[in-house]
């Protein structure tokens, strides 16, 4: 593709890398470099960049079978197959999804985020997930969402971009604490809890370039963001593993999933 005005398409970024294991078409040869370097030096990234964005899906669809009409997507990404709005969508077309991301590239995607079904509603807003109150204080936001009926908050590989400077877990909080009683917290976090020593030495030194930097955390840290939620079967585990079969086989396993509901 040809890279939109204000995008250097010769500095590799981390939002095209993730496009490129997806198989997306949003990248360039800068982000294929790195992320081909990241998969030959560790197996799995590319499947768990998969099994993530499958889990994503599982999660809506799980949790629009439960009744739930309302999502704020924090940390969309590049647009793909099977976007939040269009899994809930697909469900119950009355759905309504707001989208957040900080990153410009996603704002040249929005188009793809605002095809709204007629009976349901999509925004899309450019806001940084460390600033919770511009978000939940926005007024597409408060024009999309009723914060008094259940809303799922989706926060899918976006934690890990989140250093431990910016108090993740005050944030998950801040979110947390918008939510209804039964309301939802959807995680996905990077860990090097279900991998050998040796295999998370190569990630981390695969993943220096400013690109790829990303916080990985313990099963026990990602567990507490679930604070005053119970955490619904089948708990914190492996991305590939949360209720259903892997879809693409994972040599290693880099990320954990839960689904919390509010208490
Ligand atoms: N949730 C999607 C995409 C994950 S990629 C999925 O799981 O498939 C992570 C996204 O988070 C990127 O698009 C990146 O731009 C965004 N992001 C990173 N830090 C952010 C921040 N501080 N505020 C808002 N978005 C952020």
């Amino acid at each position: 593709m040809t890279a939109p005005h204000g995008i250097n398409p010769n500095v590799p970024h981390s939002a095209r890398v993730y496009d490129y294991w997806l198989g997306g078409k949003d990248n360039f040869e800068a982000d294929r470099r790195v992320a081909e370097q990241v998969i030959e030096a560790v197996p799995g990234v590319r499947e768990s960049a998969r099994n993530n964005r499958a889990f994503l899906g599982r999660a809506v669809r799980h949790l629009t079978r439960l009744g739930v009409r309302q999502f704020l997507d924090l940390g969309t990404g590049i647009p793909s197959q099977g976007n939040t709005h269009e899994v809930a969508q697909a469900e119950a077309p009355e759905s309504r999804v707001v989208y957040v991301d900080n990153d410009p590239i996603v704002m040249t995607h929005a188009r793809a985020l605002l095809t709204s079904t007629a009976e349901g509603r999509t925004a899309y807003i450019e806001a940084d997930v460390r600033d919770p109150q511009s978000i939940l204080e926005h007024p597409d936001v408060l024009a999309t969402l009723d914060f008094t009926r259940p809303v799922a908050i989706m926060m899918v590989a976006i934690l890990m971009h989140i250093s431990d400077d910016d108090d993740p877990a005050g944030l998950v909080k801040a979110y947390a604490q918008a939510l209804p009683k039964n309301g939802y917290l959807v995680v996905s976090h990077l860990t090097l809890d279900l991998v050998s020593e040796e295999m998370a030495g190569r990630y981390l030194k695969a993943t220096r370039h400013q690109a790829m930097h990303r916080t990985p955390r313990t099963g026990e840290q990602i567990t507490r963001y679930f604070e005053g939620f119970d955490l619904v079967e089948p708990g914190l585990v492996g991305v590939s593993e949360w209720q259903d079969a892997p879809l693409f086989p994972d040599p290693a396993t880099w990320m954990y999933a839960g689904v919390g509901r509010k208490r």
